[in-house]
């Protein structure tokens, strides 16, 4: 209960100087300075409205005023970026304060103990070196109240030794604990600082080599699908490819073709102009195909110089003509080496079928004897199994 009320108030106090528009710095001053108010306004309200109910006026002022510049302190530093001047105006309100009190001691000299706040006050919104300035001053003036009491014309507490010897010591050792405490936040604080800056680093890091990864990945999987010469499907990604386009019309009532291309005696050119000629060839022929076919149709390297085309929601006629115009293609196409005409002709086997009566592999090899039927009638030509 106790940590969620302080967290609530820690994160209520961190919006509300977040929504200043000071530096990051400032707003940290900022937070300090709200905390000090929130616990100093009241009891400055309290302790003056006691005192003005027991006669003491001036307190009754002074705490007024002091308050009065706290609240001022906080709508003046919540809008100023250069704020130093505010925050040691409202200090010098808080040490006159003070001095006040040590000077009129109060019941037993009890009012003097409110000096021990300052310290705390001073380190936490000048920090260390500034703050221990602060501190010192009220020490030295509350010294020289103990010690010459006589120069003031008003009524003086009069301290025991002992208790100006033991007020000396407490109030330096609460200085230097604030010191400490203000030395040990801003050394954590920077420490932390270093360790999210190194995080963030790190974590961009990750992420440019998550990116760089899913690029590579995404390169894997297209060099793994693609023929690496012709840039079409390769043999296993174009029948994964067919198999769920397959998948897909098996409940339509409309024809499927599968057509498997073989190049006539590509052997040959091989052997009369050397491989990387024939790689021209079929880099030429695969041209020619892509030129003929629609951007639908789906077309792949299924071998060395085997081809192999999908088409689906076509009728016979139509795929014929589709390949009439490709083997046209071809022929008529020639490549030049050398001051030499290259020209091939390419042999076409295909099978027509309504899904889903048959499986793939069963349709590729009707298409396949289908293309062996058109090597062995004379090549350059499509048949048409059976
Ligand atoms: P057919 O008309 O009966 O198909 O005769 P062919 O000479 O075309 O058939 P064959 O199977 O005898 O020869 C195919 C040749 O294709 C053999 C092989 O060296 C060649 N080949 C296979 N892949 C490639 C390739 O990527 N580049 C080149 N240049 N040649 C290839
Ligand atoms: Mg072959
Ligand atoms: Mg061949």
């Amino acid at each position: 209960m106790f940590k969620k009320t302080l967290k609530l108030l820690d994160t209520k106090i961190k919006a509300f100087a977040d929504s200043a528009p000071i530096s990051q710095d400032e707003k940290t001053r900022f937070q300090h300075y709200v905390i000090f108010m929130m616990l100093g306004l009241p009891t400055m309200l309290v302790f003056g409205v006691d005192n003005l109910l027991n006669g003491n006026n001036l307190i009754f002022v002074f705490c007024l005023v002091t308050a009065f510049g706290l609240f001022t302190g906080l709508v003046i530093l919540k809008n100023i970026k250069n704020s130093s001047w505010v925050y040691r105006i409202i200090a010098l309100l808080f040490v006159g304060l003070v001095n006040y009190m040590i000077i009129i001691g109060g019941d037993d000299g009890s009012k003097a103990l409110w000096s021990y706040i300052l310290p705390l006050f001073c380190c936490f919104i000048f920090g260390v070196k500034e703050g221990a300035i602060w501190s010192s001053i009220v020490l030295i003036m509350a010294i020289f109240t103990f010690t010459q009491s006589s120069i003031f014309s008003i009524d003086i507490y009069s301290y025991s030794p002992s208790f100006q010897l033991r007020f000396i010591i407490t109030y330096v050792f609460c200085t230097i604990i604030s010191m400490w405490l203000e030395h040990s936040r801003n050394f954590f604080l920077k420490q932390s600082e270093a360790i999210s800056a190194d995080l963030i680093k790190e974590h961009a890091k990750l992420l440019e080599e998550i990116e760089h990864r899913k690029k590579l990945e995404k390169e894997l999987i297209t060099i793994s699908r693609i023929d690496t010469l012709t840039g079409i499907l390769n043999r296993g990604a174009f029948f994964t490819a067919a198999e769920k386009e397959w998948d897909k019309h098996a409940r339509s009532s409309q024809p499927l073709s599968f057509a498997v291309l073989d190049v006539d005696h590509f052997k040959a050119i091989n052997d009369q102009y050397g491989h990387p000629v024939g790689d021209d060839v079929l880099i030429n022929i695969t041209k020619c195909c892509i030129n003929s076919i629609r951007s639908f149709d789906m077309f792949g390297r299924i071998g060395g110089e085997e081809f192999a085309l999908l088409f689906t929601e076509t009728e016979l006629e139509d795929t014929k003509t589709v390949l009439e115009r490709l083997k046209l293609a071809v022929e008529s196409t020639s490549m030049e080496y050398e001051g030499e005409l290259i020209t091939c002709t390419i042999s076409i086997g295909l099978y027509t079928v309504i899904p889903p009566s048959e499986t793939l592999t069963e349709i590729y090899k009707k298409a396949d004897m289908a293309l062996y039927q058109a090597k062995r009638s004379g090549r350059n030509k499509i048949c048409l199994y059976p």
